[in-house]
């Protein structure tokens, strides 16, 4: 992906090297075990089951600056631009559609970070918390994408971002709103159907971005491989069989490899927000 000496989003916060705060649970309230926990990560592999939903934990700040190698402050980088592209692309699609894009913050951080969600580490992975509005990435994510989920290339972390965006896009479209009470309502093998189109409609929206870029002239040969491979290598039955040796369909969150890479494939042909409805599609 060309994105060198590019304009870069301000809209970063980089919260490297800090500890979480110690708040205390008595300043918190006691209601806090009620509050609905749920994250959208980009895989299923760390699971929401780690984050922790409880303030608090952790050390005092320390406010420490943080200083990365230079690999890490390249893809620092990196991400401001893709980040700065998805501002400008969903921007442009909203107002097409008689609506108003609001561009959410992307906090790096390292180790452990604490979001509106609850705290949440390393083993997550990529995360967006609908409650802030954020998105969390700790950038030594992207050494685990090429190497433990053999998915390597710039345009393989890119997807990673908008893949989050598409997250962000699907809470101001009220997406997220809907979806979220039926967690209540049925039985998890059920509710896991719900977030399996849920987390294809976030791949589509990556592959809009996807779109946009390509028409921009951004992207370079081999990107689109790049992602459909990163697409493909984070599909559920892909990593439970690599986890386990055998899959269970069930428990499905984000669909299979091939339902990724398919709609993050059909985002990048159509382009547009209409052509995502995953809730209503007959063959995922
Ligand atoms: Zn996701």
């Amino acid at each position: 992906m060309k994105w060198k000496g590019r304009q870069q989003s301000r809209n970063i916060e980089d919260r490297r090297g800090s500890r979480i705060g110690g708040k205390g649970i008595a300043g918190v309230g006691g209601g806090l075990g009620l509050i609905l926990v749920i994250v959208f990560t980009l895989l299923n592999g760390g699971g929401t089951g780690d984050i922790v939903n409880n303030i608090g934990l952790g050390e005092p700040q320390t406010g420490e600056s943080y200083q990365g190698t230079a690999r890490e402050e390249e893809l620092a980088d990196f991400v401001a631009v893709v980040l700065k592209d998805t501002e400008e692309v969903w921007t442009d699609i909203f107002e097409e559609n008689g609506l108003v894009y609001r561009e959410p913050t992307l906090v790096l951080f390292s180790g452990q970070v604490e979001s509106a969600c609850g705290i949440a580490g390393t083993a997550v992975g990529p995360f967006y918390c609908p409650g802030d509005q954020n998105l969390y990435i700790d950038l030594s994510f992207y050494d685990e994408l090429s190497q433990r989920f053999n998915a390597p290339g710039d345009f393989a972390m890119a997807y990673v971002v908008a893949h989050e965006v598409g997250h962000h896009v699907q809470t101001l479209l009220g997406t997220t709103e809907d979806i979220m009470p039926l967690r209540n309502q049925m039985s998890e093998t059920e509710f896991n159907k719900y977030l399996v189109r849920f987390e294809l409609q976030a791949d589509y929206y990556a592959g809009v971005w996807a779109n946009h870029a390509q028409g921009l002239g951004y992207l370079e040969a081999g990107d689109v491989e790049e992602a459909l491979n990163a697409a493909h290598q984070i599909g559920d039955d892909t990593l439970q069989k690599q986890a386990r040796g055998y899959v269970t369909p069930d428990s499905f969150t984000h669909g299979t490899s091939e339902q990724r890479v398919r709609w993050f494939k059909e985002g990048l042909r159509n382009g547009t927000i209409q052509g995502g409805d995953t809730f209503n599609a007959n063959n995922l």
